[in-house]
C-alpha cells in the first residue's frame, strides 16, 4: 500500500443523527443532584442555565437524537473529517498492526470542540438567548464557543484560567478575532472570583473557579445562558459524529478496530469517537477493546474515586456521579491544559464501572516524544492533549509486534497543537516535569468530597 491513505466521505454521508448511548447500557446513569437539596434535580432546576431542547438532551434515553439541518449545515464546512491510515509511523514502528486516526484539527477552531459549541450556539439562539458565558482552561473550548456565537450572532464572553490567559495570548486573540470577550478568571466580576481573590490575591485560576464564575454570571441574567465543553451528557452526544464517521470510513476501508483509542479530560472526544463502536458492540456487534488515555498528573479516571461531587470549586454546580479527584483538586501546571480538570463525564465513569473501557496514566514527557514521532512520520503535530492518545496508541502497536498479531487500532486526533508551541519548545529545552501523585496527597484530595445518603 502507500504511505498514508485518506478516507473521505461523500457530505451526503454525513450522520443525520447524534447517537445517545444511554439507550444501549444496562442500567441508567445515575440521577444529577441539587446542590442545596441533595434531591435529584428536575429540569426546571437547569433552566436558568441552558435551553430546553439541551436539557431534554440531557436526559434523553432515546437512541438517536435528530441533528438539526442548520447545524448539519455549519458542520458540512469541515466535515466529514479524514480518516487516515498512519502507513508511515506503522512502518517507523515497525508493527503488524493497521493504525487508523481521524483527525479532528480541521475545524476552524483546530479540535473536535466546534462539532458541541455549533449545536449548542444553535438551540440557544433558538431559545432567544441573547448571550453565553462558559470557561476555558487551555483556550480550545473559548475559541470554538467564540467562532460558533460569531455563526449564529450571540455574544461570548470567556472565562479563561489566569495561567493561561497569560501563558497563551493567541487563543485569547483568537477568541477576540471572532468577536468574544476573554477575561482572566479569577476575576473581580463575580461574587466566586472575588471570594477567591481576597483569599488568594495571586491565585492562578483553575477550571473549577472559571465554570463557578460563568455559572454565576448566566444564573443571573434572564438573557444570558451558560455552555459547557465537556462533560455533561449532551456534549458527549454531539461529539459521536465522530465515530459515527469513522464506522463509516473504515467501512471503505474494508475494516474494523480491534482496539481504539482517546485522550480523556472531560471525556468528550473519547465519548465521540468511542461510544458508537461500544453501542455496536452493546446490541450484539463486534466488541473492540477500548482504552481512555489520561495524565498521571490529573489521573481521575484510573486513580479517582468514583462518586458525587460537584462539577466546580464555588460548588454553585449540580452534583454529578463521577470519577473525581475531588473539586478542590488544583492540578499542576503541566501542558496538556485541556486534560485538567478534577472530574470525568458521568458517562464515561459509568462505562469503566460496567468493564467496557480501560483507564490507563501517562506522563506527559513520554506523550510528547509520541507526539514528535508521530509529527515526523505523518506530518500532523498534535494537541498536548491529543498526544495521549498517540502515545497509548504506540504502546498498543508496539504490542502488536512483540505478540506478532496484526490488530487493528482507532484512534482519536482531536486537534493539532499549533497554538501551543510553547509546551513543544518546554519538552525541548527538557524542562517538563512528570508528576505522579502518592495515596497520601490523593486522600486529602478526596477528603472533602460531599456527603451523599444515596451513597
Ligand atoms: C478540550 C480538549 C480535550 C479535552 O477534552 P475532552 O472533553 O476530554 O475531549 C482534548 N483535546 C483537545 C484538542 C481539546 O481541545
Amino acid at each position: 500500500m502507500s504511505d498514508t491513505v485518506k478516507y473521505l466521505l461523500d457530505e451526503t454521508r454525513l450522520p443525520k443523527d447524534w447517537y445517545n448511548i444511554v439507550a444501549d447500557l444496562p442500567r441508567p446513569p445515575e440521577p444529577v443532584l441539587h446542590p442545596g437539596t441533595l434531591q435529584p434535580v428536575g429540569p426546571q432546576d437547569l433552566e436558568p442555565l441552558f435551553p430546553t431542547a439541551l436539557i431534554q438532551q440531557e436526559v434523553s434515553a432515546e437512541r438517536t437524537i435528530e441533528i438539526p439541518e442548520p447545524v448539519r449545515e455549519v458542520y458540512r464546512q469541515w466535515r466529514p473529517s479524514p480518516l487516515y491510515r498512519a502507513g508511515r509511523l506503522e512502518r517507523a514502528l515497525d508493527t503488524p498492526a493497521r493504525i487508523y486516526y481521524k483527525y479532528e484539527g480541521v475545524s476552524p477552531a483546530g479540535s473536535h470542540k466546534p462539532n458541541t459549541a455549533v449545536a449548542q450556539a444553535f438551540y440557544n439562539k433558538e431559545a432567544g438567548v441573547k448571550r453565553l458565558t462558559t470557561e476555558t482552561g487551555a483556550g480550545q473550548w473559548g475559541s470554538a464557543l467564540a467562532f460558533a456565537g460569531a455563526v449564529f450572532g450571540l455574544d461570548v464572553r470567556v472565562f479563561m484560567v489566569k495561567v493561561s490567559f497569560e501563558q497563551k495570548p493567541y487563543r485569547k486573540a483568537l477568541m477576540e478575532a471572532w468577536g468574544a470577550e476573554c477575561v482572566a478568571s479569577p476575576s473581580t466580576e463575580t461574587n466566586a472570583g472575588r471570594h477567591i481573590l481576597a483569599e488568594h490575591p495571586n491565585s492562578l485560576g483553575s477550571l473549577g473557579i472559571a465554570i463557578s464564575e460563568a455559572v454565576e454570571v448566566a444564573a443571573q441574567d434572564a438573557d444570558t445562558k451558560y455552555s459547557l465543553g465537556s462533560v455533561l451528557n449532551h456534549v458527549l452526544l454531539h461529539q459521536t459524529v465522530i465515530g459515527q464517521e469513522a464506522m463509516a470510513q473504515l467501512e471503505m476501508a474494508d475494516d474494523y478496530p480491534d482496539i481504539i483509542v482517546g485522550c480523556t479530560g472531560g471525556g468528550s472526544n473519547f465519548a465521540g469517537i468511542t461510544f458508537p463502536f461500544i453501542g455496536a458492540g452493546l446490541r450484539g456487534g463486534p466488541k473492540p477493546r477500548v482504552i481512555a488515555c489520561e495524565p498521571t498528573a490529573c489521573p481521575s479516571l484510573t486513580r479517582g474515586r468514583y462518586a458525587y461531587d460537584f462539577g466546580d470549586t464555588g460548588h454553585l454546580t449540580p452534583l454529578v456521579k463521577m470519577h473525581t479527584l475531588g473539586s478542590t483538586f488544583v492540578p499542576p501546571g503541566f501542558h496538556a491544559g485541556g486534560l485538567r480538570y478534577h472530574g470525568m463525564a458521568p458517562l464515561v465513569s459509568l462505562l469503566q464501572e460496567l468493564g467496557l473501557i480501560e483507564s490507563r496514566a501517562l506522563t506527559q514527557n513520554s506523550c510528547f516524544e509520541a507526539g514528535i514521532k508521530f509529527a515526523r512520520t505523518e506530518g500532523v503535530l498534535p494537541a498536548p492533549e491529543a498526544n495521549h492518545a498517540v502515545c497509548g496508541t504506540i504502546d498498543e502497536a508496539l504490542r502488536c509486534k512483540a505478540e506478532g498479531i496484526g490488530r487493528t487500532i482507532l484512534f482519536n486526533l482531536c486537534g493539532h497543537g499549533h497554538f501551543d508551541m510553547q509546551a513543544y519548545i518546554d519538552y525541548r529545552s527538557g524542562k517538563l516535569a512528570d508528576y505522579a501523585y502518592d495515596e497520601a496527597e490523593l486522600r486529602a484530595a478526596l477528603a472533602g468530597l460531599p456527603k451523599v445518603a444515596a451513597e
